[in-house]
C-alpha cells in the first residue's frame, strides 16, 4: 500500500488539493479533521463539555465512525447516520478544535486512520499526518500558502467555483515542501511527478 500525507497549516489549501490529488490517483481521500468533527458533534448532542476531557474520554466508547464514499466524496456517519452536512457549522468547528485537544481522542483515532492505511491506498491531510499518523508515508507534502492567501481560504470561504489552482496569482500559488523517501528533500512549485504510482485497482 502506498500513503500520501499532505501536513500543513488552516487555510493552506490541504483539502482542496486532497480532493483532487486523490480522484486523479484513484485514492481514497482521508478528511480526518471530518473525523475530529464527528467526535465534537457527538459531544455537544450528548450535552457534555466539550473541553472536559474525562467527559469525553467516557463518550468514546459509544461512537462508531464509518467513512462511505458516494461518487467520490466522503461522506461521515456517526453511529450509522450521514452527519456530513452536520459536522460544517461553526459550532462543531469549536468543538472539534476542542475535543482534538484530548489525548484521547487523538488515540482513538489515530488507530482509525492508521487501520485504513494499512488496507488502502490512501491520501490523507491534517496537522499530524506526516509526523504522528503515517510516518513512514511514501510521499509527503507540506503545503503552505501566503498569509493573504489562508486569510482568504479561512475568512471567505472558497474561492470561485471553476478556478483551479494555476488560475491564482503567482505569488499565490501553493508552495510544496515534499519529499520522496530515501530521495532527499526538495523544495519547489507543484508540479506533477513525472511517474506517478500506477493507479490501485479500486472496486
Ligand atoms: O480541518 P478541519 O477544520 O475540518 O479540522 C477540524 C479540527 O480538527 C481542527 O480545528 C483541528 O483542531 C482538528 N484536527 C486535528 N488533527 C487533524 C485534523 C484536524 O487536530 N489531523
Amino acid at each position: 500500500m502506498i500513503s500520501i500525507a499532505i501536513d500543513g497549516p488552516s487555510g493552506a489549501g490541504k483539502s482542496s488539493l486532497s480532493r483532487r490529488l486523490a480522484a486523479e490517483l484513484g485514492y481514497i481521500y482521508v478528511d480526518t479533521g471530518a473525523m475530529y468533527r464527528t467526535i465534537g458533534l457527538h459531544v455537544l448532542r450528548s450535552g457534555a463539555d466539550t473541553e472536559d476531557e474525562d467527559a469525553v474520554a467516557a463518550l468514546l466508547p459509544g461512537i462508531r465512525l464509518e467513512m462511505r464514499y458516494v461518487d467520490g466524496v466522503q461522506h461521515m456517519f456517526l453511529n450509522g447516520e450521514d452527519v456530513s452536512g452536520l459536522i460544517r457549522t461553526e459550532e462543531v468547528s469549536m468543538a472539534a478544535s476542542h475535543v482534538s485537544a484530548h489525548p484521547s481522542v487523538r488515540a482513538f483515532l489515530l488507530d482509525a486512520q492508521r487501520a485504513l492505511a494499512k488496507d488502502n491506498y490512501v491520501l490523507m491531510d491534517g496537522r499530524d499526518i506526516g509526523t504522528v499518523v503515517l510516518p513512514g508515508a511514501q510521499v509527503k507534502i507540506f503545503l503552505t500558502a501566503s498569509a493573504g492567501d489562508r486569510a482568504r481560504r479561512m475568512g471567505v470561504g472558497a474561492r470561485p467555483a471553476g478556478m483551479g489552482l494555476h488560475h491564482l496569482p503567482e505569488q499565490d500559488q501553493p508552495v510544496f515542501q515534499g519529499g520522496h523517501r530515501g530521495q532527499g528533500r526538495r523544495r519547489g512549485r507543484a508540479a506533477a511527478a513525472p511517474h506517478p504510482p500506477p493507479r490501485p485497482p479500486l472496486g
